[in-house]
């Protein structure tokens, strides 16, 4: 399904609570075409990378940096996640191939990732990056953000995060949702906020419903964007209908989400000069040349022999 990926944010009427909600079915199934990922190892990087993105856009400024990093002793091994101020995400899962039967009917992504840790890192142009770790849950994804931010932010949000995957194993939704508390809410809303958590529907369900009730009613006269924009606003409605009037969420801005893989071959010239001189020399003359790989979008780099030997005397080939 071609869509465009979209996110908001919303703040209650009472001020008690923000919501950052986004539909990320674009981004999970450019993941999964790219990694060709299983469905259990499509629905765990889906997760990550959706809460990535809405992590993203909960930074300041468009070059603030999230990184998140998913490491059990599962058969999936390790989720890196990379997103941006911007809402531009990235990522990969070290074994895109794990293949776990269903566990009560669904996928079983805590079994992939196993018991481990969740680390984050927060790159926001300080000195020092911020780095957040914590014991994984039940490796779920959203449990584990959930206890991230309350462990490690001292934060009360609660995480959603889900899809759904067709049965050729392309994803039909993803979305998600993080809803975290202001300083001070008003009373009653911690109550109201964990009740209506307690019968929360499937979020990727949610938008899947949205979205087709969105698509006929007004599907003819839409554009993309304003598509998206009306699934989210619909989601945020049904979702929050249960809730007292007081602490109905209103709509503060939009924001763009995306896939997109910031490496170049400047990069990866930066990583080889990283190695040293001495390793490149290596490189050289016993491989003749090198190839490297970009982890997170797969794109292929080679260099021959003479390119590393340029590379190690300080020439750069210019930029035609
Ligand atoms: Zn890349």
């Amino acid at each position: 399904m071609v869509s465009l990926d979209k996110a908001l944010i919303a703040l209650d009427k009472s001020g008690s609570f923000r919501v950052y909600l986004a539909v990320t079915t674009t981004i999970a199934e450019t993941a999964r075409e790219i990694h060709k990922t299983t469905p259990v190892a499509t629905a765990a990087l889906g997760r990550v990378l959706t809460a990535g993105a809405l992590m993203g856009i909960m930074m300041k400024q468009p070059s603030d940096k999230v990184t998140l990093q998913f490491k059990g002793d599962g058969p999936a091994r390790e989720i890196l996640v990379t997103a941006y101020g911007t809402g531009d995400v990235k990522g990969y899962v070290s074994d895109p191939d794990v293949d776990l039967p269903l566990k009560d009917g669904k996928l079983a992504v805590g079994d992939a990732i196993g018991i481990g840790q969740l680390t984050c890192i927060r790159d926001i142009g300080l000195k020092e990056p911020y780095l957040g770790r914590i014991d994984l849950v039940s490796g779920e994804i959203a449990d584990d953000l959930t206890a991230y931010f309350f462990i490690s932010d001292q934060k009360e949000s609660s995480v959603l995060l889900g899809e759904t995957i067709a049965e050729t194993g392309t994803v039909q939704s993803a979305a998600g949702m993080i809803i975290q508390m202001m300083p001070d809410p008003k009373e009653g809303a911690v109550d109201a906020l964990e009740a209506l958590l307690r019968d929360a529907p499937s979020i990727a369900k949610l938008a899947e419903e949205a979205r087709s009730d969105v698509l006929s009613a007004r599907g003819a006269v839409l554009t993309e964007q304003s598509l998206a924009e009306e699934t989210l606003g619909e989601m945020l409605k049904r979702f929050f209908a249960p809730l007292p009037a007081e602490f109905e969420p209103e709509l503060l801005e939009y924001r763009d989400v995306r896939w997109n893989c910031d490496c170049s071959r400047e990069r990866i010239e930066e990583v080889l000069l990283s190695l040293g001189r001495a390793e490149l020399a290596k490189l050289a003359e016993e491989d003749h040349g090198a190839e490297l790989m970009c982890q997170f979008c797969r794109s292929r780099y080679t260099f021959t022999q003479d390119e590393l030997l340029a590379l190690i005397k300080g020439e750069r080939k210019p930029k035609c």
